[in-house]
């Protein structure tokens, strides 16, 4: 049994996220400790319930501890289960976050998946449906994976309610990853998305985005959508012949269009700050592929606390397979396979 501190460095639901992920590829039973120490309301929230109930079927593994709020969780796995899965979150818990957790696990299966999750599909703090989509999962692609994402139904918080759809296929090669360039700019183009609020929230974060980043009219669009309740999101794509970026900002009760426009833009420009292919947020979420595939190399930013954290964790699991090294203003990270 491998024990992991659920607190350490970042000590959010990515520790649980990969650690359940891990133990069921493995076979190796887990104890997680301290779940979600380092976060304002820790232990389990729905979505993380969802993630460890969700891990425990795919792998017809035997839980302890799963409840909500539970801050210590026992997973005994047996073997990756290909099948046809749905899990509904029951809050506007983020989908993106419960299929990130069983991905992994399934491309371990020995036959095709289709996985359904129901909940919140644009969350702060989390990847929205975009992110893994147009950059994620292109990523993953070029590494063997076979898999393919869609969106249902949005679902915003608080009152949830969206659907994503993914099919999954058993990983055949593995082929390593070798992204240290962008390549050619192809195109550039940012969604302002909203439901149920008024059409002006839309139009005045369009204004700002296009002032903000001096982009032209055709290059930013508004598009309401159905939800079961108000909801607000930028979605900006940069796409590279090698990689497209996904940057995201949120609305909320009580955030100006304007606050969530420059948010947008800011995430852009941090983007386009270096030239490094991957962002902060593929930085962390590509490591567990490659160290389960055949491994491979790539530039990113200066890495975060997220990817540190995962480092560690895949290293419980696999040994210290991860390798970072500055490159310039960027990093250069290397991942061995298994
Ligand atoms: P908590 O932080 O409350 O414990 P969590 O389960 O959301 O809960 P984190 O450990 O913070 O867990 O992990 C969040 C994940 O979402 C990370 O992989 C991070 O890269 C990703 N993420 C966050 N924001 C974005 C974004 N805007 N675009 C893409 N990915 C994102």
């Amino acid at each position: 049994m491998i024990t992991i501190d659920g607190s350490q460095g970042e000590g959010g639901g990515q520790i649980l996220r990969t650690s359940l992920a891990l133990a069921a590829i493995t076979g190796t039973p887990v104890r997680i400790e301290k779940i979600r120490a380092r976060r304002p309301k820790p232990g389990l929230q729905r979505q993380h319930l969802v993630a460890v109930q969700a891990a425990a079927r795919v792998c017809n593994g035997h839980l302890e501890g799963a409840e909500l709020h539970s801050r210590e969780v026992v997973l005994t796995p047996q073997k990756p289960v290909a099948g046809s899965y749905v899990f509904d979150i029951g809050s506007a818990g983020s989908t993106t976050l419960v299929l990130q957790t069983v991905l992994p696990i399934l491309l371990c299966a020995d036959g095709p998946s289709t996985v359904s999750v129901r909940g919140g599909t644009h969350n702060s703090m989390a990847p929205p449906v975009e992110f893994l989509r147009e950059s994620f999962l292109p990523v993953l692609h070029r590494i063997g994976v076979s898999a393919t994402l869609e969106l249902e139904r949005h679902g915003f918080y608080p009152a949830g309610g969206g659907a994503i759809n993914a099919t999954i296929q058993p990983w055949q090669a593995r082929v390593p990853l070798e992204l240290r360039e962008r390549g050619k700019a192809v195109g550039r183009h940012a969604e302002v998305l909203i439901a149920n609020l008024p059409a002006h929230v839309a139009s005045r974060e369009a204004q700002a985005l296009k002032h903000g980043l001096h982009w032209s009219h055709q290059e930013v669009d508004e598009r309401e959508v159905p939800a079961d309740g108000p909801g607000n999101a930028i979605i900006a794509r940069l796409r590279h012949a090698n990689v497209t970026a996904v940057c995201t900002a949120f609305g909320e009760l009580r955030k100006s269009a304007e606050k969530v426009a420059d948010e947008a833009v800011k995430q852009v420009r941090r983007y386009t700050a270096t030239d490094a292919p991957v962002c902060e947020h593929l930085s962390d979420q590509l490591l567990l592929p490659l160290a389960l595939g055949a491994g491979g190399v790539f530039r990113t930013g200066r890495p975060s606390e997220h990817t540190l954290t995962n480092a560690a964790i895949i290293a419980r699991f696999l040994g210290e397979v991860v390798t970072i090294t500055a490159d310039g203003e960027a990093a250069l990270v290397t991942v061995r396979g298994r």
